[in-house]
């Protein structure tokens, strides 16, 4: 689904250079749960934004379904650490907002996006504007968000981390249960995390990079027999 090969990323600005991947390779398959763990500052962030599509790597190239990322892909969608809401906007709107750009009718938009939200449990939240809303919330709008991409591969970034404990070990329960959803056309995950405890909760593969400039210290499957395992295709 996903194919990273040979990737390399430098930052450079008016008088330094700074590396932070060197010579990343791997590869997401269908069914996969994979966590991106490692250092503050070694790059985890920098990869998944190449990943979607919103930065390009120096060196190397990722593919997905088979064609070289270059700019947003069909079928991909990404969940922030920091919500990323527009606070202007009403839930249904921001959950919206994706699928306006590519162009659907209103109707058709508010359909779509009804579906997600109730999906993450925010049935008649529909109206309210974020500061209205929990962290929690805010970040289940950002899942129903990203779910109207209908994204094969959904990227998070540390998605639970601006939420106290409680809120975030509910939400981490909730998405498993979304990941075990056949009915959603996701099919594997690539979660970026600070938390060793949270991707042996989550993840059945896990990523580790090394601090800056970051290469791949261990890619280790988790074999838990878990059910979502069973996604397998
Ligand atoms: P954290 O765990 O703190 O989120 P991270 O692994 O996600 O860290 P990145 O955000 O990818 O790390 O940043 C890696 C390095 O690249 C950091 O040193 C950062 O300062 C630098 N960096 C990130 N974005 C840019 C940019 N647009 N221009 C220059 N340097 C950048
Ligand atoms: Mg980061």
């Amino acid at each position: 689904l996903l194919e990273v090969n040979h990737v390399f990323k430098t930052y450079v600005d008016a008088n330094r250079s700074l590396t932070v991947l060197n010579d990343i390779s791997f590869t997401i398959n269908k069914g996969e749960f994979v966590c991106l763990v490692g250092p503050s500052g070694s790059g985890k962030s920098t990869l998944l934004r190449m990943v979607v599509g919103l930065d390009r790597p120096t060196r190397g190239q990722i593919f997905y379904r088979g064609r070289e990322v270059n700019g947003v892909m069909e079928k991909m969608a990404m969940v922030f650490q920091s919500f990323a809401l527009l606070p202007w906007l009403t839930v249904m709107e921001n959950v919206t907002l994706g699928l306006e750009a590519k162009g659907l009718p209103r109707q058709e938009r508010e359909t779509i996006a009804k579906k997600y939200i109730d999906k993450v449990g925010l049935d008649g939240f529909e109206d309210a504007y974020p500061r209205e809303l929990s962290g929690g919330m805010k970040q289940r709008v950002g899942i129903a968000r990203a779910l109207t991409m209908e994204p094969e591969l959904l990227c998070m970034d540390e998605p639970f981390s601006a939420l106290d404990a409680f809120t975030a070990q509910n939400l981490r329960e909730e998405l498993l249960d979304l990941w075990l959803d056949v009915t959603l056309p996701v099919k594997s995950v690539l979660m970026v995390t600070h938390g060793i405890e949270e991707a042996v909760f989550m993840a059945d593969r896990i990523i580790v990079l090394s601090k800056r400039p970051a290469r791949i210290l261990a890619d280790v499957k988790i074999d838990l027999p878990r059910p979502r395992n069973m996604k397998d295709e």
